[in-house]
């Protein structure tokens, strides 16, 4: 798997896994989420996947209360977006805290990765959703 192309179909399979992975450069080392099949800096092809910590600390967040419909029944939650510890930044749901009290959640906190089944209406086997949850030192 690890060697297959650096696809949004791939990147799906590896969250299946519960691994985060970028597409990384073979040239210049540059990561790139949502992962690409060319460097976006160098235009070097032949990426490859690179498994990244999951730890990262919050740039930006929103609470959703009026979520599409296949999110309806979640809402309200927080979305995140997150400035990876390797460099990438990414969007997702932050889980563990509560979206009724905002003023608790901090741009700078750290968070960590960690995977959820996504409710799938159709399929037998739901894919995993990246999301995040606080990181708590004294764990
Ligand atoms: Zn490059």
């Amino acid at each position: 798997m690890m060697s297959s192309e650096t696809t949004i179909l791939n990147y799906q399979a590896l969250l299946n896994e519960r691994k985060l992975c970028a597409a990384e450069c073979p040239s210049c080392k540059t990561l790139m989420l949502p992962p690409r099949l060319f460097c976006t800096k160098c235009h070097k092809r032949g990426t490859r996947w690179k498994v990244l910590s999951g730890r990262g600390k919050i740039r930006s967040f929103t609470v959703i209360h009026i979520a599409a419909t296949t999110h309806a029944a979640d809402a309200p939650f927080v979305v995140v977006v997150v400035r990876l510890k390797e460099g990438p930044s990414i969007t997702a749901r932050l889980i563990g805290v509560n979206p009724l009290k905002p003023e608790d959640i901090k741009v700078g906190a750290s968070v960590v990765a960690d995977f959820e089944e996504a409710s799938g209406p159709t399929s037998d086997q739901p894919d995993m959703r990246l999301v995040f949850r606080p990181y708590l030192v004294h764990k």
